[in-house]
């Protein structure tokens, strides 16, 4: 999977960036990342979030994680009996007047290999409206690089 350390600027989806797009979550082996405990809130929201996460085009392909020594990751994740698809997924989440995007692995991530996103993401988690609602749309349409939209089908 692609490579960008925490809190830099992602040209995964569009090299025009605009210094707004911003990467958490984004780990492979041989980088090193920060460990430790998540609070239960944020974990759960995240969960949340993947139920049906917004996005601003379909993005083809899967990530894998490169963590799992056999398997490449598994494709879902359950908790409190709903199960949510890993690796297919990005979540955006606006933080101020820039937007934050993690791969869905990051539950796994979490869940498995004791990562500990950076609190600013984890602060914009607790404070993001739910998926889809008018309140985020809004906020990702302020936090969002315009080219982001371009060429892909806007879904708002
Ligand atoms: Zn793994």
């Amino acid at each position: 999977m692609a490579h960008f350390a925490d809190l830099t600027p992602c040209d995964y989806f569009t090299p025009q960036h605009d210094g707004k797009l911003f990467a958490v979550g984004w780990l492979a082996r041989d980088h090193a990342y920060s460990r430790g405990d998540v609070s239960r809130n944020v974990v759960t929201r995240i969960h949340r979030f993947l139920i049906d996460p917004w996005e601003p085009g379909r993005f083809m392909g899967w990530h894998d994680c490169d963590f799992c020594r056999v398997s490449s990751g598994p494709r879902q994740l359950t908790l409190d009996n709903v199960s949510v698809d890993l690796g297919n997924t990005n979540l955006f989440i606006p933080a101020g007047d820039r937007l934050l995007v993690a791969p869905s692995l990051i539950l796994h991530y979490i869940d498995a290999h004791e990562y500990s996103p950076p609190t600013e993401f984890c602060d914009a988690v607790l404070a993001c409206p739910e998926m889809r609602s008018m309140d985020y749309l809004k906020m990702i349409r302020r936090a969002a690089p315009p080219a982001l939209f371009a060429g892909n089908e806007v879904v708002m």
